[in-house]
C-alpha cells in the first residue's frame, strides 16, 4: 500500500483557507490590477484597448476602466501598458453586482454594492451552517468545469466547510452556473432555478457567465447567465481558480465578504483584488 508512506511523507495537503490565507500560486495570473495613477502614455493605452479581444478596457480622457466581467486574462494589456496594468495572483475577486467588476469603481458604486450585499445577507441568514450546491453548465467551454470539479479534491475539500454538491435542485441552496448562457440551456436553467427552495442564491462562475466572454451575445448565446436567472454573485476569471469559486460561494452565503477595494493587501501581503 504505497499511499500510506506517501501520506506520512506529504502530511496534510488540505488548504486551511479561509481560516488562514493560502500560499496558493504566487505566480498565478488571477486578475489584472489597474494602477491608480496611469504609468503609460496615450499611445500605449490606445494599443492596449485595441489589443483587448473582448473590449474589456475603456478610455475616458485620462481615466482607464477595466471590466473584469469581460477580461479573459490574455495578458496583452499587461505587455503593452505595463505601467498601468499588472498581472496579479489574488483570487478574491467575487462581486455582488455586475458593475462591481469594473475597476476602479465609479462614484456611487460603493453604496449600491453595500446595499446589494446587505439585501443578500438578510436573505441567506439561515444558510451558514451548510449549503448544497447544484452546478449547471449553460454553454461552457469546459474550462470552468475542471475548476469546479477540483473543489472536492483533497486540496480544496469544500466538504470541510459544509459545502456539498447535489444532483437535485430540490435539495440545493446555491445554483452555480457556468457558460455564456446558451439558448439551448435557457429552459433547463430556468427550471432548475424554479425548483430550488427559498432562500436560494445564484453564483455565476467565469467571464463567460458574467458577459459571454469571447462568445458575447449572438443568436445561440445570451451574453451571460444574468439574462436567464437573477445572479447574486459574479466570480470573474477565465477560468476562475477553485479558490476564486470557493470565495464566491462563501461570499454568496454570507460566510465571507466580497473582495476589498482595489489595491488592498491581505494579511499575507498579497494583493486580493
Ligand atoms: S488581460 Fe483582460 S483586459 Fe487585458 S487585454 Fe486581455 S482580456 Fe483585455
Amino acid at each position: 500500500m504505497p499511499w500510506i508512506p506517501r501520506g506520512v511523507r506529504d502530511g496534510i495537503v488540505t488548504s486551511r483557507y479561509p481560516r488562514q490565507p493560502d500560499g496558493f500560486g504566487p505566480f498565478f495570473f488571477g486578475h489584472v490590477h489597474v494602477a491608480p495613477a496611469l504609468g503609460d502614455g496615450p499611445e500605449a493605452l490606445a494599443d492596449a484597448v485595441r489589443a483587448c479581444p473582448t473590449g474589456a478596457i475603456t478610455l475616458d480622457g485620462d481615466a482607464v476602466r477595466l471590466d473584469r466581467g469581460r477580461c479573459v486574462l490574455c495578458g496583452r494589456c499587461v505587455v503593452l501598458a505595463p505601467g498601468t496594468f499588472r498581472a496579479d495572483p489574488g483570487f478574491e475577486t467575487a462581486a455582488f453586482e455586475r458593475r462591481e467588476l469594473v475597476v476602479p469603481p465609479g462614484e456611487g458604486d460603493d453604496a449600491e454594492v453595500a446595499a446589494a450585499r446587505a439585501r443578500l445577507a438578510r436573505r441567506v441568514r439561515g444558510l451558514r451552517r451548510s449549503v448544497h450546491v447544484r452546478h449547471v453548465d449553460a454553454g461552457s467551454d469546459g474550462s470552468e468545469e475542471w475548476e469546479v470539479a477540483a473543489l472536492t479534491n483533497p486540496v480544496y475539500d469544500v466538504q470541510r466547510l459544509g459545502v456539498f454538491f447535489t444532483a437535485s435542485p430540490k435539495h440545493a441552496d446555491v445554483l452555480l452556473v457556468t457558460g455564456a448562457g446558451s439558448a439551448g440551456m435557457e429552459r433547463p436553467l430556468r427550471e432548475t432555478y424554479d425548483l430550488m427552495p427559498e432562500p436560494k442564491v445564484v453564483v455565476a462562475v467565469g467571464v463567460d457567465a458574467a458577459s459571454g466572454g469571447m462568445v458575447g451575445e449572438r443568436y445561440a448565446a445570451r451574453g451571460g447567465v444574468a439574462q436567464l436567472v437573477p445572479v447574486d454573485v459574479f466570480v470573474p476569471g477565465s477560468p476562475p481558480s477553485p479558490f476564486g469559486i470557493l470565495h464566491g460561494i462563501l461570499a454568496a452565503v454570507g460566510i465571507l465578504g466580497s473582495r476589498p477595494h482595489d489595491g488592498a493587501e491581505d494579511p499575507a501581503g498579497r494583493s486580493r483584488t
